[in-house]
């Protein structure tokens, strides 16, 4: 069933529970105030009939008790003046009394009523001539002695009969009139009981929906909620969810004063296996993903999906320093392969991280910039970056840069600085590394990290490369004329590594600027080469057939060993800065320089080491054996219009390690 049609279905009930409620209000009111009225109407007709039958039974009575009065009276009267006005207000009495009679009779009488009635009737007959004896006595004679007796013996009683008669109708009466008020009392009570019956239930069933409605509503207000802040395919808290969790993560970092950092994933070939092997399974993946991801990180730390294959983690207590080792346990995590069917998936995952405070101090920038060196990750060969500015630079305007770049190139407006490169032995410059510098109109000075990889992306790594070479050659050919007899290193941009024309490239520019090949170093990273072994191995064989020397950039950042780098032609490599720089303070980087030294002088090949900042580094790898060293001690990238003041001036120019006084201006 469609929520939508549930939702009707439950509309439905309870409306209709609402119209029973009206229904059953309605009808109790109109039943109870219908037999209310009725109840009223019936003990209105009852109590007036009553209330005449018994005011005439009461006038009956009075005229009965006036007339004995009378008799009584005219007994003891003399003045026959008198009498007459006493007899005609007796007669008066009995018409009074015989009229109410007769009224009564007229009226609807119940059983009961009539035999009474018929008796006093009766009674009332029989009574006559003894009365109207006594009436004619007191009119004729004077003898009241005898009068009075007739009045005691028979009058008197025979009206005593009829007033009991009469008494009888009465209390007749007022009991008919006391059953009328308790039927009614009943009627009263029955409305009331029913009223409250009705009531009742009406109240039961409105109790009834509404505790129903409450139930209803706060369980869809729950799902509402839950649809609102989890994703409903990996159970992870969604955007939403993650929005409101780093908002906490930085109020709590800013008490406990323990920075944070995010993780943004994106898995590198989910879209080709969502494309080939459905949306199904693409959703097993993800959520296999995002259970995989709640494995590596701490109970605290969220992992929220954010739509699409892009995932966050939001990891607490979390710096700089503990960047490279967490990657590598979600790079670890992510490389066993997805099983579907008895089929290995690679999906591979690229991660971009961002601190708090370090970077931004809001959520939203907190996410932007983790997304900004994830694709900084996909670019590089690493699987992972932290963000820096320059990324940003790199992405924020990506399409424009390139436009730009492509002019630059064409327009000769990159330039190159030259980096000195020592020899331990003689202390002597012996070479130059040749650094690529583009400085931008409004962005001032870009490094090569920003804009080689837009290069790249452009496709315009053939023409720069062989501007690159063009520019270092010519400098080097003016610098042998000169008779400064160095060498020229050339970095390798990894995609060169596919351009099966670059050995001819490199010809042609050597052939141009007259240059012997030996004068040419080519540097190539250790994961640009292991990356794309096949192409690169062909080229690399070129190049060294030509003479040219090959040197392995930064190594040691990769996972190459020295045993399979002898697999390759090459003649020279290049320990990374980061272990130079650091190895006077940490042990293990010390180790590492140590042994590279050792174990590539075992294979034959020489080693140059970069990033030597101190006097202290420099006699520590020559101490080590090192061949060959550059950084700033000896001498930062310089200006080519600069060069050669300084190899005029540096003590490095003629071998002494001091430098000297003043400075040599070589012709
Ligand atoms: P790389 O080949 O390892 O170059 C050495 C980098 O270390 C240079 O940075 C240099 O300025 C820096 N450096 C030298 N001595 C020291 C030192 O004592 N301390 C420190 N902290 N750094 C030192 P740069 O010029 O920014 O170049 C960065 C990277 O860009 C280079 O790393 C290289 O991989 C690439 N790159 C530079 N020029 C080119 C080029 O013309 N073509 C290609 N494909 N890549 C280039
Ligand atoms: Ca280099
Ligand atoms: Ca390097």
């Amino acid at each position: 069933m469609g929520p939508l049609r549930k939702f009707i279905g439950i509309g439905t009930r309870i409306a209709a529970g609402f119209v029973v409620m009206l229904v059953l209000m309605a009808s109790l009111a109109v039943i109870g105030l219908r037999h209310i009225s009725e109840t009223n109407a019936r003990l209105k007709g009852i109590v007036e009939n009553n209330n005449v039958k018994t005011e005439l039974a009461n006038t009956m009575q009075n005229a009965l008790r006036e007339r004995a009065l009378s008799m009584h009276v005219l007994s003891v009267m003399n003045d026959p003046f008198d009498r007459d006005i006493e007899v005609q207000r007796f007669n008066s009495m009995g018409a009074i009394y015989v009229n109410a009679r007769q009224r009564l009779e007229e009226l609807p009488l119940s059983k009961d009523e009539d035999e009474i009635l018929s008796r006093i009737r009766v009674l009332t007959r029989q009574a006559q001539p003894e009365v109207q004896a006594v009436v004619d006595m007191a009119q004729t004679t004077n003898s009241s002695e005898e009068m009075f007796d007739r009045i005691r013996k028979f009058a008197i009683p025979r009206q005593r009969e009829i007033a009991d008669q009469v008494n009888v109708l009465i209390r007749l009466q007022q009991e008919l009139t006391a059953q009328a008020v308790k039927s009614a009392e009943a009627s009263y009570r029955e409305v009331k009981e029913l009223m409250f019956l009705l009531g009742t239930s009406a109240l039961t069933i409105g109790l009834i929906i509404t505790i129903f409605v409450s139930l209803r509503v706060s369980r869809q207000a729950k799902q509402l909620a839950t649809q609102a802040l989890y994703d409903p395919l990996t159970s992870l808290p969604n955007r939403n969810l993650l929005q409101d969790r780093l908002e906490q993560a930085i109020a709590q970092s800013r008490r406990n004063k323990h920075p944070f950092g995010i993780a943004l994933m994106d898995l590198d070939r989910f879209k080709e296996v969502n494309d080939t092997l459905g949306h199904d399974v693409g959703d097993v993946l993800l959520t296999e993903v995002g259970l995989r991801l709640k494995q590596v990180v701490r109970e605290e730390d969220t992992v929220a999906r954010m739509g699409g294959d892009e995932f966050v983690v939001v990891l607490h207590s979390f710096s700089e320093t503990d960047v490279s080792k967490f990657a590598e346990k979600i790079l670890a995590v992510m490389e066993a392969p997805f099983i579907w069917n008895e089929q290995n998936i690679d999906l591979g995952v690229s991660i971009g991280f961002s601190l708090f405070p370090m970077h931004a101090t809001d959520a939203g920038s907190l996410v932007r910039y983790a997304d900004i060196a994830m694709y900084a990750a996909k670019r590089s060969d690493q699987g992972y970056a932290l963000y820096t500015r320059d990324q940003e630079l790199v992405q924020l305007s990506d399409l424009t840069l390139k436009g730009e770049l492509r002019e630059a190139i064409q327009m000769n407006r990159l330039t190159l600085h030259y980096q000195p490169i020592i020899d331990h032995l003689s202390n002597r410059i012996i070479g130059l590394e040749a650094l690529a510098r583009w400085e931008h109109p409004e962005r001032g000075m870009l490094s090569p990290d920003t804009f080689i990889p837009i290069v790249e992306e452009a496709g315009l790594i053939g023409p720069f490369t062989e501007w690159l070479l063009r520019v270092s050659l010519n400098h080097l050919a003016e610098l042998h004329e000169q008779g400064y007899r160095l060498t020229m290193a050339v970095n390798l941009s990894a995609r060169s590594l596919h351009d099966l024309e670059l050995p001819g490239m490199v010809a042609s520019q050597l052939v141009e600027s007259k240059m012997q090949a030996k004068y040419l170093t080519l540097e190539i990273t250790e994961s640009a080469v292991m990356s794309n072994l096949r192409d690169g191995l062909e080229i690399l064989t070129t190049l060294d057939r030509m003479g040219i020397t090959l040197a392995i950039d930064d190594f040691g950042t990769g996972y190459s060993s020295l045993t399979q780098l002898k697999q390759l032609p090459v003649d020279k490599i290049k320990i990374d800065k980061s272990f130079v720089m650091d190895m006077e303070k940490n042990e293990n980087d010390a180790v590492i320089v140590r042994s590279t030294i050792e174990l590539a002088h075992n294979l034959g090949l020489k080693v140059s080491a970069e990033g030597v900042e101190t006097r202290e580094a420099w006699d520590m790898l020559t101490l080590l054996g090192c061949d060959f060293s550059q950084g700033y001690y000896m001498g930062r990238p310089i200006p080519a219009d600069r060069l050669f003041d300084w190899l005029a001036a540096s003590s490095w120019s003629t071998g002494r390690a001091e430098p000297r006084p003043e400075a040599k201006v070589l012709g």
